[in-house]
């Protein structure tokens, strides 16, 4: 399959691009979007053999549900039992945004593979000129997981999205760099109070200040033998190809894990902030100024993948402060790493 590359922003004429996704997508095609979080695979969700090439040109295994992504919200109840309040006040407050709300599916509506069986379905509308136009053109909710091979990175880029799927997918629309990075705040409403299930650009005291009390991921006492409540949490994520270990970001400690490693004839990549330049690591990705969340998020995938361009050894990768966004980047790194320190 030839994939085409079509390029829409404010500069070119985008009828025609628009046209053409919408085309596909209607004649049960899947295709790449770009989203505010990272870029989308898309598919009609109502469409259940349009919705199985997803998994097929990514790889994904076929229990791992996907979300659904609207263009307003006026639909949602054709396709949810019900909205609680808790779940009306966020979706106010937050979209279109970064966050996923875990809803109770209505029987028979949607596709099965899109909830992979559950009774449950994630739902949000994403803050994006590209994917809201695409989907208000179309007029359906498209399920759409990120745009990559399972358990590679998730794309930032359109490239990225080529990379991983050219020749899979026929037509990505390229609207740019995502603007946040790490994919949306996954919350499970089907329960109160309200838990977040994977954290994200929306932070867990921005839902406190709507609703209330909310339940992070590590104070749930996780049971290894239960079925993990956000089936993706049990997969393999986010890994560049060389081994990946988290450090956290001393001078002593980077120093000394860099000097080791080429004792050992190794390479060594370093993802760090601009402070850790310093240490001879043999490649050297920036997060910028420490203190600044938000550049680490967008610039995260995007050095992982670089890492994969070259022939690095190694990759030690500083860990952020737990607050705000930190929370969601460590998450990633966290199964990027499947948990390893740097031990030297
Ligand atoms: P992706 O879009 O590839 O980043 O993955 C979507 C994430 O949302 C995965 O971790 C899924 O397991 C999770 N997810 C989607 N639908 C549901 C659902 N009904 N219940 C729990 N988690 C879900
Ligand atoms: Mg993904």
């Amino acid at each position: 399959m030839k994939t085409t590359t079509l390029i829409v922003d404010n500069n070119v004429n985008t009828t025609q691009a628009y046209a053409q996704a919408v085309e596909k997508l209607l004649m049960g095609e899947v295709i790449a979007f770009p989203t505010e979080t990272v870029y989308g695979l898309g598919a009609i969700a109502t469409n259940e053999q349009a919705v199985a090439k997803i998994f097929e040109a990514k790889g994904r295994p076929s229990d791992n549900p996907l979300i659904i992504h609207f263009g307003d919200a006026h639909h949602i109840l054709e396709y949810v039992r019900e909205i609680s309040d808790k779940a009306y006040k966020c979706m106010n407050a937050f979209w279109p945004g970064p966050l996923t709300l875990i809803l109770h599916a209505k029987p028979n509506v949607l596709a099965p593979n899109v909830t992979a069986g559950l009774h449950t379905v994630g739902v949000r509308i994403p803050d994006h000129p590209v994917a809201l136009e695409l989907l208000t053109m179309l007029g359906q909710p498209v399920a759409a997981p990120s745009a990559n091979r399972s358990g590679k990175p998730s794309p930032t880029t359109a490239l990225h999205v080529e990379k991983d799927l050219n020749g899979r997918i026929p037509l990505i629309l390229d609207g740019g760099p995502t603007g946040i990075g790490l994919e949306s705040t996954v919350v499970d409403f089907t329960i109160d109070p309200p838990v977040i299930l994977r954290p994200g650009g929306v932070t867990a005291s921005m839902l406190r200040q709507v609703v209330g009390e909310v339940i992070e991921p590590d104070t749930l006492i996780v049971d290894s033998a239960s079925v993990p409540r956000s089936p993706g949490m049990k997969y393999a994520h986010y890994a560049p190809d060389a081994s990946l270990y988290l450090i956290q970001p001393d001078h002593m400690a980077i120093e000394n894990a860099i000097k080791s490693i080429h004792t050992k004839q190794q390479t060594v990549s370093l993802l760090a902030p601009d402070e850790f330049m310093q240490y001879h690591a043999d490649w050297f990705y920036s997060f910028g100024n420490q203190e600044n969340l938000e550049a680490s998020a967008h610039d995260l995938y995007a050095h992982l993948r670089a890492c994969d361009d070259t022939p690095t050894d190694i990759i030690l990768v500083t860990v952020p402060v737990k607050v705000g966004v930190g929370a969601a980047i460590l998450n990633r790194l966290e199964k990027a790493a499947d948990g390893n320190w740097w031990h030297s």
